[in-house]
């Protein structure tokens, strides 16, 4: 397909009823900055690309009831300076703080963060650790999935050509919790992750880890919860112990589902996580406090 023609969206209704007529032959940009290059390299080929970046019914950061929602096309300067979302989850405006270069979170948004379904998306595996909700909209209405769910595979994520991701929503925080965020780059600005993480604990009586929930970036095919090491530690007493040990644990799990990568990959990241899971874990409980 060639592209025909770029649609400056103005409000909600304008997009969903253009998604609902073009259907397959329309594509969603927001901020561009990962669309843009695909669409040079050829990889997407629209027929129509509906703008989003203007639409403020897509921007916005609010608590709505129990709730934080963050409108999809909000951007990473904006979640970075949010006081909305509080001390505790401190952890998330360190992810969009760590995306790219200030040129990149003056445009990036986050639904294009988690659409574009890369492994290393930085703010995905702080959406998960706090056990995020996507909330999709489309002329038929409005659905609800956990963000985990979203994701199929690399670059695909479950949306139908006439929906948009409107906005993710989690819980706000209740005294105990918090949510710490860490992320290893080759280099300090502009940097791909090698492994981002971001790890939500909840404290509880006589320092027991009450609850613990981790995402992972870089590590696996998409943005991943790390079961295996949450079961590991919950319920558990927090002390230096546990953490050496589910540090152990957190290489293990990857030594194996790493094993048929490349050297770079299989052999850097076991061995990495371990620091990066403690420093997460000690932030995540800092915040507790
Ligand atoms: C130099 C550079 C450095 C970068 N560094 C980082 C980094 O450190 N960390 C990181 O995580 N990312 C990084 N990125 C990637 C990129 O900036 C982010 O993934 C960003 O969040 C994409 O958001 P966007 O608004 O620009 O999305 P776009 O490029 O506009 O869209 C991306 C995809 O999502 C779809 N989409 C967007 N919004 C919606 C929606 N609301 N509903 C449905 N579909 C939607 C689009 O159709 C497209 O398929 C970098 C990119 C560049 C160019």
């Amino acid at each position: 397909m060639e592209l025909k023609e770029v649609i400056k969206a103005r409000t909600l209704e304008e997009v969903l009823d253009v998604l609902d007529e073009k259907g397959e032959k329309a594509k969603v940009i927001a901020g561009g900055t990962d669309l843009v290059i695909q669409l040079r390299e050829g990889k997407v080929n629209p027929e129509v690309l509906v703008d989003i970046s203007d639409v403020a019914e897509l921007c916005f950061i609010k608590e709505t009831g129990d709730f934080i929602e963050i409108g999809a096309a909000t951007r990473f300067v904006n979640i970075k300076e949010s006081p909305v979302i509080g001390k505790p989850f401190k952890g998330l405006q360190e992810a969009a703080g760590h995306v790219g270069s200030p040129q990149i979170r003056n445009l990036g948004t986050v639904g294009g963060n988690i659409c574009n379904a890369s492994p290393a998306a930085d703010t995905v595996p702080a959406l998960l650790a706090l056990d995020a909700v996507a909330v999709i909209k489309s002329k038929q209405g409005t659905r609800e999935m956990p963000l985990e769910d979203i994701y199929i595979d690399r670059g695909k994520v479950k949306l139908e050509p006439q929906e948009i991701l409107y906005a993710v929503k989690f819980l706000k925080p209740q005294p105990g919790q918090g949510l710490g965020f860490v992320k290893l780059g080759l280099r300090k600005a502009l940097a791909i992750s090698t492994i981002s993480l971001a790890v939500f604990v909840e404290r509880g009586e006589n320092e027991v880890i009450k609850n613990i929930r981790i995402g992972s970036g870089a590590l696996s095919r998409f943005p991943v919860r790390e079961r295996e090491v949450e079961d590991f530690v919950k319920g558990k007493k927090m002390d230096n112990t546990v953490i050496e040990e589910a540090a152990e644990v957190f290489g293990q799990v990857l030594e194996k589902r790493l094993a048929t990568r490349p050297p770079v990959e299989k052999d850097f990241k076991p061995y990495a996580i371990k620091g990066v899971f403690k420093e997460a874990l000690n932030k995540a409980w800092q915040r507790t406090k």
